[in-house]
């Protein structure tokens, strides 16, 4: 019987052994025995010299590292970006820098809420995380497949996370928290409606699009600033899941998004996407009616085209998943001369969060591991020791700035390109962002992009689980789905009415 790709991992790898290699301790002494621990006598005990197998006790206690609090459960691979079309006019970022460059790239998806072992065909956003090894540096660009986010300000992030996660007494999901936060922060329309439409269960990772999501800003070499969206569409178009083969595949194959991904690079079918950006002049971003930096809004295509800039190509698999997937870490504080934050708040608070998580999680010293470290680039920097330190802990230069004896010093072209000047004005305050405009865009969804039985799927989608949330929740939730267009609460309303009464 044929087997797959990732079935067959083990005899691949047999097949490709070049010579058997001898087993040896973890301080790199030949092992004579792998088979029995050491004893006093044939019944034992053991004695406290057989420091072999303390160590391998020892070592396998300590093999988990902390899960991610978000997006815990995930698939990756590796290649590279190519650009195709030149963009140096907004950027001047040397990845940019000329058609036909490629600059080494690798990507991580992932579901959001659920934990490490979870089923990969949940209803939940997708992650699309793009690690890109440049020339100056890595850049991470850390999005989703959705455009949009739930929430505007990060002060909610916590709070609505941990209604996406279990209840505190019964470790259940609890759909009264997760509708009680949505219905009383309605900023999450728009998100919730993507995601109980057809787009929140993709068919595995290659059939979806990724969103850098949030506003950045790009700088060209005359350090004019504009800002932008990253967007990186599917070529293998989109697929979505219906939710009885998705309920099902989570019994059956909860692994099915990482089997597809990993089986389809094994067979040489490498999935792809084109990158696209979406520009905005400062003047623009004075004028356009909806806040630009507003992470729970798009900006419409027709008024900021989309313009063509390259393509994403995955063509490795990770040889080693925990090497390279559980411990690659994504921070949008990773940028590049060239690309900037822009002032949206929820962006604001994910570049202190990421890298924060990867301390926590890896060490001081993440950005030593080989998957994270820029090693197109020569780190040169003030940093030093810390855990693990794994490098040469830059020898013998200066650890202090200013130095007399050869610096690393800045330089021009990151000067330039990094601290582009921008204005801001307003007293410090803490603004309430509620009901900013939570259903302009969201109407627009539901009445032009969705069709008809689109619709329908979204709303009994959303009856079915909110069926299971607190009455008083439901009729809260109704009525915002209703200030998106009336005939949306009222069918979601009957939808629930008939759910009801089936049930007494
Ligand atoms: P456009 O008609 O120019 O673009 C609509 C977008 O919607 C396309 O990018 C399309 O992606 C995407 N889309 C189509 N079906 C679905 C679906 N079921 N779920 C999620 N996205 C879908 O419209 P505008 O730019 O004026 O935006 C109108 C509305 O479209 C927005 O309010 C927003 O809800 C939604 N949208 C907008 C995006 C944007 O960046 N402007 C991106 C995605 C959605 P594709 O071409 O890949 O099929």
């Amino acid at each position: 019987m044929s087997r797959n790709p990732a079935e067959n991992q083990l005899n691949i790898y047999k097949d490709n052994l070049k010579e058997k290699s001898v087993a040896t301790t973890g301080n790199g002494a030949a092992l004579g025995t792998k088979t029995a621990t050491q004893t006093a006598g044939e019944r034992g005990p053991i004695v406290l010299q057989d420091v072999h197998f303390l160590d391998e006790l020892s070592h396998f206690d300590r093999e988990r590292i902390p899960e991610r609090v978000v997006h815990a459960k995930g698939a990756g691979a590796f290649g590279h970006f190519e650009v195709t079309h030149d963009i140096t006019k907004y950027c001047a970022a040397k990845m940019f820098e000329k058609v036909g460059k490629k600059t080494p790239m690798a990507i991580r998806f992932s579901t959001v809420g659920g934990e490490s072992g979870s089923a990969d065909t949940a209803r939940d956003p997708r992650g699309f995380a793009v690690k890109f090894y440049t020339d100056d540096g890595v850049w991470d660009l850390v999005g989703n497949n959705t455009p949009i986010f739930f929430i505007r300000d990060p002060i909610l992030f916590p709070s609505f996370i941990h209604t996406q996660k279990r209840n505190p007494t019964t470790h259940l999901k609890d759909p009264d928290m997760f509708w009680d936060f949505i219905s009383l922060r309605p900023e999450t329309t728009h998100q919730v409606m993507f995601l109980f439409a057809d787009r929140g269960i993709p068919d595995g990772y290659r059939f979806m699009n990724g969103y850098g999501s949030h506003t950045f800003k790009l700088i060209n070499a005359d350090g004019k600033p504009v800002y932008c969206k990253f967007h990186m569409k599917s070529n293998q178009g989109i697929k979505n899941l219906d939710v009885d083969r998705a309920n099902e595949l989570a019994g059956s194959d909860p692994d099915y998004s990482i089997r597809d991904l990993y089986n389809a690079i094994a067979k040489k079918d490498y999935p792809s996407w084109s990158m696209k950006i979406q520009v905005m002049t400062f003047e623009e971003a004075e004028k356009v009616s909806f806040n630009p930096f507003d992470v729970t809004k798009v900006w419409p295509q027709g008024d900021f085209p989309l313009i063509p800039v390259g393509r994403l190509v995955l063509d490795r698999n990770p040889s080693n998943y925990f090497a390279e997937i559980e411990q690659i870490a994504f921070a949008p504080s990773h940028l590049v001369p060239g690309i900037q934050a822009s002032p949206d708040k929820m962006l604001q608070g994910r570049l202190f969060s990421y890298a924060d998580t990867h301390r926590h999680r890896l060490g001081a010293n993440y950005l030593q591991l080989p998957v994270n470290c820029p090693y197109r680039v020569a780190v040169k920097n003030y940093q030093r020791d810390g855990p693990m330190n794994s490098t040469d802990n830059q020898g013998g230069a200066p650890n202090y700035y200013p130095n007399s004896f050869g610096g690393p010093e800045p330089c021009e072209f990151a000067r330039k390109l990094q601290n582009s000047k921008f204005h801001v004005d307003g007293d410090v305050n803490r603004f309430e962002t509620g009901d900013e405009d939570n259903f302009t865009q969201p109407a627009i969804f539901y009445r032009r992009i969705l069709d008809e039985p689109a619709r329908q799927r979204m709303i009994s989608n959303i009856a079915n689980h909110l069926s299971n949330a607190s009455q008083f929740i439901q009729e809260r939730t109704v009525k915002n789905f209703a200030q998106v267009d009336v005939d949306f609460g009222r069918q979601l309303s009957e939808g629930l009415k008939l759910r009801r009464s089936a049930n007494l």
